[in-house]
């Protein structure tokens, strides 16, 4: 009896320790599968500090839905006033294609509608661009880059230019002149998303951020200007 109990104890004993050997492999190898699982979601979160700059591009932003008077909204406050600068030159030709052919830098469409406050659009508005050429340079003795055009009956305008370039001290901006037919004379600018100069421009104002996308057709901004009636 004794002998039978002690040899069933061991035996016993020996197959507790063989399904401890047994369950304690898988155990290993779900362990290291965790840490295969880990690495990715480790590789994820990288993934997920890659996107942070996309937040530090708060002041880039390419959401057209924030377009002043977009989304049915009844109101919106008035565009911005900014410096005019030392380059405005009056009488500029009237026309909305300031791009040349040959042209260097790279061509964008603007498009978009001036409005009043409470979100009418403005037929018939004033608008005067005038900008550096990609290389940072104003045509002070010409009109190159300086050109004027009205909306038509919607409120709409559309300009075909190129991304101006830097000159010291400035971001890349567009200066323009914006008037409702027998309204106040607005001067301001306009900038681009993702400009890395745009931080440390003291002109900047990420409330005149053109909305950029790139498409089949090229580069295409859009912003909506309201003005006072
Ligand atoms: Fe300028």
């Amino acid at each position: 009896m004794n002998r039978k109990t002690i040899f069933s104890i061991v035996i016993a004993i020996c197959v507790i320790a063989l399904s401890a050997c047994a369950s304690s492999t898988p155990v290993v190898s779900t362990s290291s599968n965790n840490t295969n699982v880990t690495a990715p979601t480790a590789s994820s979160n990288t993934d997920t500090n890659v996107t942070a700059p996309s937040v530090s591009n708060s002041n880039n932003t390419t959401d057209p839905s924030n377009l002043a008077c977009g989304s049915g909204s009844g109101s919106a406050s008035l565009t911005p006033e900014e410096t005019e600068g030392p380059y405005f030159k009056a009488g500029s030709p009237e026309q909305a294609t300031l791009y040349q052919a040959g042209m260097p830098g790279t061509k964008i469409v603007i498009t978009g509608y001036v409005y009043t406050a409470d979100c009418k659009p403005v037929a018939n508005a004033l608008l005067d661009f005038w900008q550096a050429d990609a290389n940072g340079n104003y045509d002070n003795s010409g009109y190159t880059l300086r050109g004027h055009q009205f909306t038509d009956a919607n409120g709409r305008f559309q300009l075909t230019t190129v991304i101006p370039g830097l000159y010291p001290g400035r971001t890349e901006h567009i200066h323009v002149k914006v008037q409702a037919p027998n309204g106040k004379l607005i001067t301001t600018q306009l900038f681009f998303p993702g400009v890395t100069q745009n931080d440390s421009d003291g002109i900047f104002n990420q409330n005149l951020l053109l909305s950029i996308q790139q498409t089949s057709d090229g580069m295409q901004g859009q912003f909506n200007f309201v003005v006072p009636a």
